[in-house]
Order: C-alpha cells, then structure tokens, then sequence
C-alpha cells in the first residue's frame, strides 16, 4: 500500500528533494498535502504533478493569485497563519514532513502529532524550542518522530535494536562550517557570500549562516538530547571536515558504532520518507579510496560561542531554547540583509539570553509570549549596534 504523504514547506530546500523521492518511487508515496509560504508558482507546478487533495499558503496574496490561477480547478486551497497546521492534520494521511523555517514549524509539528501521524522532522527549531512538547504529544498519541537531519539519522541508524541503557555517549560530528580555520578577529568582517558557501553541504540560507556559527550544531545537541532522551552531558560535538560520517554512538563496553555515507540529504530524506524499509539510493555511494582521509577535531567553543550558548539554553530549560532561537532567527535574518554583522550573532543571542528569565513548566502559549519577547529585544539590539564593521 502506497504511502500518503504531506509536505509543510513543500517549495523549499527539503520540501523538493522529498518531492524527487516521491517521483523516484511513485508506487510507494503519493502526496495528499502540500504546504508553503509564498511561493504560488512552485507550489502551482507541484500542484499540477503530484495532484494533492489540500493545499496551503501562509501568505494571503500568494494564495489568491493561486486561486486565480487555477480558477476553481484543482484542490482546496487554504491560507493564512493556520494553514500550515491544517495541511499537517489532513484526513487519510500517514506522514507529514515538517520542513519549514525555524519556529514556524514548531505548531503544524503538534497539530500533526495530536492527530496521529508519523512526523519527518527537519524543522529541528521544533525540538529546540517545544521539545517537551512535541515529545509529549508523540508518546501521547503513538506516532513516530523520524529525525530529517543527517546527523539524527545516523545516530537513529546506529541505534536501531540498541537498548537505551547500554549507550555511554551520542558524538555528533560537524563539518566545522566554511570559518573553521579562522581566527577570532578574521571572523569579524565576513561576510554574507562568506557565510553562505558551506564547504560540504548545499542547504536554505538561515540553515547555511547556522551552519557557519556552529548554532546549526547547537540545536543540533537539543534535538538529540529530546529525540533519543539522551541527557545534554552525554551529548557532544566531534569537528569532521570531510562530513562522511555523520554521528556516532560509543557504548558501555567500549564500542563506537558510526554511520558513514557522501554528504547528501537525499539518504536522510529518503531513510525518514520509508522507514523502517530503507530504499534503494539513487546516486553515488561512498567509496572510502577516493576520500582517502577522514579527520576529527575539538570544537572551539570561544571561537563559535553559539555552540556554548546552546547547550546553556538546553541545561536552563523551560523557555530559555525559545528565546535563543528567536534571538537567533531575527540576528541571523539582519545579517542577511546586510543590517548587521557575522560576529554580532552571538553577541545579539547571548544579550536577548542574558535578558530572560526562563519559565520552567512553559506552555505553547507561554513559548510564544516569550519569543514575541525575544525578537522585540533582538531588533532593538540590531536598532541599537547596527552594522558593526
Ligand atoms: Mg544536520
């Protein structure tokens, strides 16, 4: 029996690639649900080749010229700030593929929870922020939470008829990003096209700048110590340059056990899409000769601070993720458009942190005044500093 699929986020980076996995393998998906922003046209031309029941988009413009174009042909279109969620609940679905940005995606993730469905997360701002949450709801209503990161694929791959109670420590591995070899003070006028050429992985650009300050890493350690509930100490970060393993988990007696393969979305995308099957892959496979070396590192926690400030937000709990995620999203949102620089990130994120007193028991409701909170602080801080060169 085919698989019934719905995609929040459908135009993007994520959203495609999953798209191209449904065309690999049109016996085992078809997709009932499609979401995305703002993008009518791409959403128009999925539309017209993947045949949904429902469609959504956030923006009410966008959606409009949609209806238009399709003139009462085609499915039921909805818009506005909840449609996210109602593609995410859909009738007669199996999975939902959560990957939007940031945390946009932390409700349709629930909405999809509560009604049953397995989830595909990429949205990893879900876990960061609600994962106490989310984890709930999945426990709640028996559905599965498949990891769409490679690094959470991995670890779900090595642990895969593991007891819990035998691992020792979950090493997640990380490119180190495209300023891995530079000091502090060449840190301080990178710049955007700097920041947006990841040396291993092709990726959306808020994820890309993450990467390159290493908070990408951070929310990294957060969904894995919600997803495997692994505690934060046992969680920790091995610098791998060449990205051909992803994750590893080390034991009680000693073993390490990794997941290798060429860094390519596409494995974690489609081992999510199928699971427990794993599909047969449809580009290159590794071939150890020609990468030759593998090498590790320490990561430098003065050099990223956001990798520090992560695993503080995750040892305070309660809304301290939230407000650290929407620090982040609003000073990495600046840089971008030229509004402020690189190395005010963390500054920015450590300031809004600084700010906050954390709620312990935090509800939805409770995370959502805090990260109103948070980009309020964030863009007067952005206001106050500007563009530091
Ligand atoms: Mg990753």
């Amino acid at each position: 029996m085919k698989k019934t699929i719905s995609i929040i986020g459908s135009t993007g980076s994520i959203g495609l690639q999953a798209l191209d996995v449904v065309r690999k393998f049109p016996g085992l998906f078809s997709v009932v649900g499609l979401a995305a922003n703002r993008d009518w046209e791409g959403l128009r031309r999925q539309i017209a080749e993947f045949g949904p029941s429902e469609v959504g988009l956030s923006d009410e413009e966008a959606a409009g010229k949609l209806s238009g174009a399709l003139d009462g042909k085609g499915p039921v279109i909805w818009s506005g700030g909840d449609c996210l969620s109602r593609i995410a609940s859909i009738e007669q679905c199996d999975m939902v593929l959560i990957a939007v940005v940031g945390m946009a995606g932390l409700q349709p993730t629930l909405r999809a929870l509560e009604a049953g469905r397995d989830v595909a997360l990429a949205t990893k701002e879900a876990l960061v922020v609600g994962g106490d949450m989310v984890m709930r709801e999945a426990r709640g209503h028996r559905a599965r939470i498949l990891p769409v990161d490679s690094e959470h694929s991995a670890i779900l791959q090595c642990l895969r008829k593991e007891r819990k109670s035998a691992v020792k420590r979950l090493l997640i591995t990380s490119s180190g990003g495209p300023f891995r070899t530079r000091s502090k003070s060449q840190m301080e006028d990178v710049t955007v096209n700097d920041a947006l050429n990841h040396p291993t992985w092709k990726m959306g650009r808020k994820i890309t700048v993450d990467s390159a300050t290493l908070m990408n890493k951070g929310f990294e350690v957060l969904e894995a110590h919600h997803l495997f509930s692994i505690p934060l100490e046992k969680i920790e970060v091995v610098i791998h340059p060449e990205s051909i393993i992803h994750s590893l988990v080390e034991f009680q007696d000693g073993s390490t056990i990794a997941q290798l393969s060429p860094p390519d979305m596409r494995l974690p995308i489609q081992y999510a899409m199928g699971y427990p099957e794993r599909l047969p892959h449809y580009w290159s496979a590794l071939d150890l000769a020609s990468v030759g070396k593998m090498t590790f590192e320490r990561p430098d926690f003065e050099r990223f601070p956001c990798l520090s400030l992560a695993y503080r937000a995750g040892a305070e709990g309660g809304t301290m993720p939230c407000v650290m995620n929407a620090a982040n999203e609003v000073a990495v949102a600046r840089f971008l458009n030229g509004e402020t620089s690189f190395s005010s990130i963390p500054r920015i994120v450590e300031s809004v942190m600084d700010d906050h007193h954390p709620l312990r028991e935090a509800t939805f409701q409770d995370l959502c005044e805090a990260d109103r909170w948070a980009r309020k602080v964030s863009e007067n801080l952005v206001l106050k500093h500007g563009v530091r060169k």
